[in-house]
């Protein structure tokens, strides 16, 4: 990108960014696949197996072009609306929007017209209503099925004793491509209490798998955790903070209910 472009940049966004973001971006991005080849080493895995999805969330789009020079191509966003209008700012980049957030059913029309990917399905209705819109624009979405393995009532997800009945009527949403089992595990400076929740997962996806062979994989992991993720089974690491930067926001906005960790269990 040549510098002509930094003047898309309001001083905000240098402040947060720098005034190289592409630069900073594409470093942060070579830390962060160095850890998961890392955390592949230690267990035996290999780093083909686990994707990186970079979570762009509060991140402004002229930012995001930056990020495209940098090289990504998926970016994951929390918040349909969010995604919505940045996908309208950036529609002349070849981007796969991926939706790692709760959805609620009357934002199914506008996800189907620009979303490639959804990690957060929850629910009948929602897999109805995602099946209902994909199938009037003849099209097809890979889904992750979203448990909730930390047991908190502020996160979304299915409870685990549902997580198998659930993925046993997924070939009723012929439009859904179920790809695996995605979770948040708790925020916690507990490793072992983050271990449970990633193992839990892994478990629930072994039996799932035995239903519906095609739920291979497992999303889970982000910037605090996805080494611990990457031990316990990984296949994809949603990754924010360790490549753009901490947030001015707090995650209360993306998870309501949460209640924030104290700054040394981040
Ligand atoms: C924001 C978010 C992430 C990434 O969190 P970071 O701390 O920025 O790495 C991962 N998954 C979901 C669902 C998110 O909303």
């Amino acid at each position: 990108m040549t510098t002509s472009h930094r003047a898309d940049l309001s001083a905000a966004d240098i402040a947060r960014f720098g005034a190289e973001p592409a630069t900073s971006f594409a470093a942060n991005l070579q830390t962060v696949r160095s850890r998961i080849a890392a955390a592949c080493l230690r267990s035996g895995r290999s780093p083909d197996d686990v994707r990186l999805l970079p979570v762009t969330k509060t991140v402004p789009a002229p930012v995001l072009r930056y990020a495209f020079a940098a090289g990504i191509r998926d970016f994951g966003e929390n918040k349909l609306q969010e995604a919505r209008d940045k996908n309208a700012a950036l529609a002349d980049l070849d981007i796969r929007w991926c939706i790692i957030g709760h959805l609620q059913t009357n934002k199914v029309k506008y996800l189907v017209r620009f979303a490639s990917e959804f990690h957060a399905l929850d629910s009948f209705r929602l897999a109805e209503e995602l099946n209902r819109r994909l199938e009037a624009q003849e099209r097809d979405l890979d889904v992750f099925v979203q448990v909730n393995t930390s047991g908190e009532p502020s996160k979304y997800g299915l409870q685990p004793a549902d997580v198998i009945p659930f993925v046993e009527r997924l070939a009723e949403f012929p439009r859904l491509k179920p790809q695996g089992l995605m979770t948040l595990a708790i925020f916690s400076a507990d490793v072992e209490r983050v271990r449970t929740c990633f193992r839990l997962l892994r478990d629930l996806r072994d039996r799932a798998m035995a239903v519906h062979p095609a739920l291979t994989q497992l999303s889970m992991g982000m910037s605090g955790d996805f080494e611990i993720a990457i031990e316990e089974g990984a296949n994809v690491v949603r990754v924010g903070q360790a490549i753009f930067g901490a947030r001015p926001t707090s995650d209360a906005h993306y998870w309501p209910g949460l209640i924030a960790p104290e700054p040394d269990q981040q």
